[in-house]
């Protein structure tokens, strides 16, 4: 089973009618070859479907039209196994709404040094087919990836598997929609952006509603249906004494189920994949949604806290992306560091909204205060995350364009246990050091909600930012503060000459 088997991408063969029917039947018979066994790789989480060998300009512009208007068709890989004069793609390419791959390959792996003649020649040359083909595509100014080596080469199929990962964040932005309780939390600025904007670039569509209707559901909730996710929290987690049967807070753990319920509902019947609500708009709700929020997540949604809606989106795209990969992904937030000499690390968390699917242990069910908001003890799961390599990244608004930012980070288990802090807990290091990290994320303007990820690797989200056009930056084990700087500053006028005079 693959894990987003739900989606496809065409394999295109480019030719010519030049070479005659019978290496054409061998162009096509190895393209087949190809695409089957790039179906089967293991890294590849979608379909990859066979196309019929393009060979003259009506044929490369049908299929092209035809992988737009084929909506589980998430992208292209095109491969010239001969030549393809170029010319015969600008109307294909310039008619492909979908993303763009150009992958330099060629059938046979060794070169058959004794048995080589100029039929095998004329057959296998991709090295030059390519080259014209990466010529328009360079000329067409295409956003699209290039990958080069052999098809069976595992890391050549990783790549593609990024590539196909990414595209999956695509379709899923340009059909997400996201339900808001409550606006942005007063006054914070990184949090904000413009809907219309983001709609236009990703597709997502940013919608408000009422924390009033969503409390009058809550209180609608069956009494049945409450004593079933009781069963499950008491079935999944370690589930403290007092929210136990006969425990002082038991009722609160059933508040909390009938808001899970409550949020469940309202995002299948509004087809929402993605929510944010904050502290400060709660209204007839109890509690804030923790374990709610936290549940919802685990099963894939979108969410972002204090109205934080392009975070949301993060989380939901990356979830997407991440699909069938072991680790997990959240919503996180920075929030205080150790400046250990040896080497200095961060912890993140939030008050409640993280996701449990980046712990690798069983977690607990457990109620406390919050020292903020004034509603009642709000019901949350704790936990430390997992170890090992992961990625944080933010989505901001820069005003004249969007802009990911990414850090490359080493999770690692925290000096003592944080026995008083009752929230889902990450500790790590930033790649090079959190000084670097740190500094280059601040003159990025990154902001303080992420979305961390043990699942996918900086790759995806690059390949997703480059798909939706917008600026990426990545923080790693190469950066230099000087060099993040001048990127930063060419960057200011790349975006401004490509976006042109409106
Ligand atoms: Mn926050």
């Amino acid at each position: 089973m693959k894990a987003l088997g739900e989606f496809e991408i065409w394999f295109l063969t480019g030719s010519q009618d030049l070479y005659g029917e019978t290496v054409l039947q061998q162009v096509a018979a190895n393209s087949k070859a190809i695409a089957a066994g790039l179906d089967e790789a293991q890294t590849i989480p979608v379909r990859v479907v066979w196309k019929p060998v393009v060979k003259n300009p009506e044929a490369i512009l049908a299929a092209c039209v035809e992988a737009g208007a084929t909506d589980k068709c998430v992208g292209v890989i095109a491969w010239m196994h001969t030549f393809s004069p170029a010319k015969m793609w600008i109307a294909g390419l310039q008619a492909l709404t979908k993303p763009l791959l150009h992958l330099h390959t060629q059938y046979n792996r060794d070169l058959p040094w004794t048995e080589i003649d100029m039929d095998f020649m004329n057959l296998n040359q991709a090295a030059h087919g390519d080259r014209e083909f990466a010529h328009i595509e360079a000329r067409l100014g295409l956003v699209r990836k290039t990958v080069a080596g052999h098809w069976q080469e595992p890391g050549v199929q990783a790549r593609i598997g990024n590539w196909s990962r990414a595209a999956c964040g695509l379709y899923e932005a340009r059909h997400l929609k996201l339900a808001r309780f409550g606006d942005n939390m007063r006054n914070v600025a990184v949090t904000e952006g413009d809907k219309v904007s983001a709609q236009m670039q990703f597709g997502v569509s940013v919608g408000g509603y009422s924390v009033s209707d969503l409390s009058d559901a809550v209180r609608a909730v069956a009494d049945k249906k409450v004593d079933d996710l009781v069963a499950v929290y008491e079935a999944t987690y370690d589930v403290v004494a007092s929210l136990r049967v006969g425990g002082a807070d038991r009722e609160a753990l059933r508040e909390a189920a009938r808001i899970e319920i409550a949020l469940r509902e309202f995002m299948t019947e509004g087809g929402f994949n993605a929510i944010t609500d904050t502290f400060e708009n709660l209204d007839g709700l109890k509690q804030l949604p923790g374990i709610a929020a936290q549940r919802l997540m685990a099963d894939g949604y979108g969410f972002g806290a204090e109205g934080d809606w392009k975070t949301a989106i993060m989380v939901r795209l990356v979830k997407i992306m991440a699909k069938g990969l072991p680790g997990g992904t959240s919503f996180m937030e920075d929030y205080t560091y150790d400046f250990d000499p040896k080497g200095a690390k961060a912890l993140g968390a939030h008050m409640l909204e993280v996701c449990p699917t980046i712990s690798d242990k069983k977690v607990s069910c457990e109620i406390h205060p919050l020292s903020i908001g004034g509603k009642s003890d709000p019901v949350r799961l704790v936990f430390d995350a997992g170890t090992g390599p992961a990625i944080v990244a933010a989505l901001m608004d820069m005003g004249d364009r969007f802009r990911i930012v990414a850090t490359e980070i080493d999770l690692v288990a925290p000096d003592k246990p944080m026995a008083k802090l009752p929230v889902g807990r990450a500790v790590w290091k930033p790649r090079p050091n959190l000084q670097v990290a740190a500094e280059a994320w601040l003159m990025a303007g990154g902001s303080h909600h992420t979305v961390l990820t043990r699942a996918v690797g900086a790759e995806v989200i690059a390949d997703f930012a480059e798909m939706a056009g917008v600026e990426f930056l990545l923080i790693d084990a190469h950066t230099t503060a000087e060099s993040f700087k001048k990127e930063l500053r060419w960057n200011e006028a790349y975006y401004h000459l490509a976006r042109g005079l409106r």
